[in-house]
């Protein structure tokens, strides 16, 4: 038979003094020095709280107790074992079934005795007793504060507060429920902000959204389900300390709610997820990023930002500048907005794609453009060659009576068209391939791929436009922060 000291502490108490596991540890081992107890032996939940019991090393604790290994279970004190008065009579009523007792080792009784049992089951209750006084203080004062006048929580994003009451702003609602809809569907926070300014959306505080913003606003805001929580966060000295989730005094349907449970809590799950991803802001930002030339030094012109606060919220401006200059003072400082440059190349590459002609100042030859070539040539072929099966097909199809004529007749405009611009294609990377190209072939070729990246390059995901503009711009001079010359990868 052992004696089982049991060590306690939760997340948030890692830090507070008196609690630590050495501690703890330390105190229980020279109590049972004290106590003559040579055959010990330590059970440690370590960041585990006392809301129920379900604990690995209380849980094991217990089945030592069935199995008749435990004499006398110890703690320093009551509160480490459990917080609950329920847990804790019915912890000692199993404890007695299997011949066991308890000890706190700082609360100078046990359960080995009468009164011992009663003083636990009186500090117990005042445990608990405690715990929702402290509730109650919260919610009197929450409540004193709405008789004051004083709104109760702030009104975010959505809300507005009218006669003390959190009323649906219908205009602002609108647009949570679609970004949480994007935002479930893969839109990232940083996009949803971007979306947000793009439609001149303003925050709670009349600014911009930034991606941070966005996550925030999102993260277990259980005002938009309808719901109030308060003492989410205490004072310690200056500083703002998290409560734990159990210390939360939640009210629930207090106003009508925005957003659905299951889409709330489906966003909640992707927060999650993406906790610890770094923000959008840190990684490469920008669409252009590394193509974007100086035209006056030839030195890599870099994105960069400023920013600054107003009225609370915090303002970025993005911008190429000459990194000849940011970072060693030549040149001269010279830079271009992204919200300039980046939609003027996106609006001369959706006019290539459209066959428009656009002045090209120069381009490359990537090593592997004319293997491309061929692999493009013998692809396009084969398409060409699947038109001829496909319309063979349908028309077999119609002679047999599963289609009507109706639609064999849309079938030939459409395959007709199709193989029309594949004889086009065709004819394009024969010539490239027997001769070196001419400027006119260049265009030529510049516009098929133009076309043939036309959806990526108007994609709302940012990976995918950034790929497609690399795809097909090989740099982007810029000159005196206006004039810009593309060049082209063929
Ligand atoms: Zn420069």
């Amino acid at each position: 038979m052992i004696v089982a000291l049991y060590v306690r502490v939760s997340t948030d108490e890692q830090a507070k003094e008196g609690v630590s596991i050495a501690e703890q540890k330390e105190r229980l081992q020279a109590y049972a020095t004290s106590q003559g107890w040579r055959e010990y032996e330590f059970y440690i939940d370590d960041g585990y709280s006392a809301k129920d019991t379900n604990r690995p090393a209380f849980q094991r604790m217990v089945t030592d107790v069935q199995n008749g290994r435990i004499q006398a279970v110890v703690t320093t004190k009551i509160d480490r074992l459990t917080r609950r008065l329920l847990d804790l009579l019915q912890f000692t009523d199993f404890l007695d079934e299997n011949e066991c007792v308890y000890k706190s080792s700082s609360e100078a009784f046990d359960t080995s005795t009468a009164a011992g049992r009663m003083v636990l089951q009186l500090l117990g209750v005042f445990a608990e007793f405690e715990r929702e006084r402290i509730a109650e203080r919260v919610k009197d004062n929450m409540q004193h504060l709405a008789h004051q006048g004083k709104p109760i929580s702030r009104p975010c994003f959505g809300y507005d507060l009218i006669d003390k009451q959190l009323v649906i702003n219908e205009e602002e609602a609108k647009w949570v429920r679609k970004i949480a809809e994007m935002y479930i569907e893969g839109y990232g926070p940083f996009q949803l902000a971007k979306l947000l300014n793009k439609e001149k959306v303003l925050t709670k505080n009349r600014g911009q959204w930034s991606a941070k913003a966005i996550r925030v606003f999102f993260t277990e805001n259980r005002m938009l389900i309808g719901d109030l929580v308060w003492n989410k966060q205490k004072r310690k000295g200056q500083k703002l300390i998290e409560n734990s989730e159990e210390e939360w005094i939640v009210a629930e349907g207090t106003h009508p709610p925005i957003l659905h449970k299951e889409i709330y809590d489906a966003v909640q799950e992707k927060i999650d997820k993406t906790k610890g991803v770094a923000p959008r802001s840190k990684r490469s930002n920008y669409l252009l990023s590394g193509m974007v030339q100086c035209g006056h030094c030839g030195s890599r012109m870099i994105g960069t930002f400023s920013k600054w606060k107003k009225e609370g919220e915090t303002l970025r401006n993005f911008r190429y500048i000459c990194s000849n200059y940011q970072k060693k003072g030549l040149c001269f400082n010279h830079y271009i907005q992204t919200e300039v440059i980046e939609p003027y190349v996106l609006e001369k590459l959706g006019q290539l794609a459209k066959g428009a002609s656009v002045p090209i100042h120069g381009y490359v030859e990537t090593s592997t453009h004319q293997k491309k070539v061929r692999d493009e040539l013998s692809q396009a072929k084969r398409n060409l060659k699947s038109i001829g099966e496909k319309w063979q097909r349908q028309k077999e199809a119609y002679e047999e009576g599963v289609i009507p004529l109706a639609e064999l007749k849309d079938d030939r405009t459409r395959l007709d068209s199709e193989k029309l611009e594949l004889e086009e294609k065709i004819k394009v990377l024969e010539a490239a391939i027997e001769d070196p190209m001419n400027d006119k072939d260049i265009q030529k070729f510049i516009h098929l791929k133009a076309k043939e990246l036309k959806e990526a390059l108007s994609s709302n995901v940012f990976e995918i436009q950034q790929n497609a503009v690399r795809e097909i711009i090989h740099e982007v001079q810029v000159f005196d922060s206006k004039e810009v010359q593309l060049s082209f990868k063929l």
